[in-house]
C-alpha cells in the first residue's frame, strides 16, 4: 500500500495555557486528543527571544522546566492510551539567533518546529499573525509589501541556523491584513525556502487552523502540492489553543492531500 500522504493520527502542534494566550491545562489536551481517537499528541509551545511587546505570548525557562517535568509525567500516566511529546515552537528572531540555539541546547525536543511572529520595527515588535487592529494598523504602515520581504528574508535566515524539524504555518503571516494577498514574488520566496527545508529534510506542517478563517489550510493547498511535488514531508497540526481545537479538521486532510 503506498504510504499515506500525510499521518492524521498525530496532532503535531499543540498549545497551553502556559503561553497565556491559550486556556486549558497539558492534561486537557490530552484528554481532548483521546477523545478525538489520536494515537499521539505533541506540544508545541513558544518560545521568544528579545521580542519588545506589550504582552508576553511565550513561555518563561521556568515554564519549560515545568511543561517538561508535567510532559514527562503525563506520558507514562497515559502509556498506553497516548503517545505524548513535548516540543517548542520557536519564534525567529533574525538578529538573536545564537539565542535559540543557546536556549534548544538546555533541553531534550521531541519537535522544533520554526515560526515567525514578531517583526523588528522602529516602534518595538508588531506580531505578523496578529488580528489586533492596532497590529494591522502598524503593517499598513511599514507596507504590506515591506512586512513581506522580511518576513521570508528572516525566515531563510533562521533556518540556516536553527535546527528545525518543520515550519510551522508558512504562509500565514500578515493573514489579517486585509490589504495583503499572496502574489506570484511571494510564491517565488516560499519556494526558496521550500527548496532549502529540502535540503536539510525539514518538513512542511499542513496547520489546519487555516481552516477556520479561510477553508484551506496554511500554507495554502498550492504551496502544500509544491511541497509535495519537491519531496518535502508534511506534518498535521491544529495549533489549538482550545482543548476542543485538537485534531480540528484532519478529517478533510487525506482526501485533499490524496
Ligand atoms: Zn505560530
Ligand atoms: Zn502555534
Amino acid at each position: 500500500m503506498p504510504r499515506a500522504a500525510i499521518d492524521i493520527t498525530t496532532d503535531g502542534h499543540v498549545h497551553t495555557r502556559l503561553c497565556h494566550h491559550a486556556r486549558g491545562e497539558m492534561e486537557e489536551y490530552v484528554q481532548a486528543a483521546v477523545a478525538a481517537g489520536l494515537q499521539k499528541i505533541i506540544f508545541l509551545e513558544h518560545y521568544e527571544t528579545a521580542i519588545e511587546y506589550f504582552e508576553s505570548t511565550w513561555l518563561t525557562e521556568e515554564d519549560f522546566i515545568y511543561y517538561h517535568a508535567e510532559g514527562k509525567r503525563l506520558a507514562e500516566k497515559y502509556q498506553g492510551i497516548i503517545a505524548l511529546g513535548t516540543g517548542v515552537e520557536v519564534g525567529a528572531n533574525p538578529d538573536h539567533l545564537q539565542d535559540a540555539v543557546d536556549f534548544l541546547k538546555r533541553f531534550k525536543w521531541d519537535r522544533i518546529g520554526l515560526s515567525y511572529h514578531y517583526l523588528q520595527t522602529d516602534l518595538g515588535h508588531v506580531n505578523m499573525v496578529s488580528r489586533r487592529p492596532a497590529s494591522i494598523a502598524l503593517m499598513e504602515k511599514i507596507g504590506v509589501e515591506n512586512v513581506a520581504a522580511a518576513y521570508f528574508d528572516g525566515l531563510k535566515k533562521a533556518l540556516a541556523v536553527l535546527p528545525a524539524d518543520v515550519v510551522c504555518h508558512l504562509d500565514a503571516v500578515m493573514r489579517h491584513c486585509p490589504s495583503f494577498s499572496f502574489s506570484e514574488n511571494h510564491f517565488a520566496r516560499t519556494m526558496e525556502i521550500l527548496t532549502l527545508m529540502r535540503e536539510k529534510d525539514v518538513a512542511i506542517e499542513v496547520n489546519t487552523s487555516g481552516f477556520a478563517l479561510r477553508c484551506e489550510p496554511f500554507p495554502s493547498l498550492k504551496l502544500i502540492k509544491e511541497a509535495q511535488r519537491m519531496g518535502v514531508r508534511l506534518v498535521a497540526g491544529s495549533d489549538a489553543h482550545r482543548p476542543e481545537h485538537v485534531g480540528r479538521y484532519f478529517e478533510l486532510l487525506p482526501e485533499m492531500l490524496g
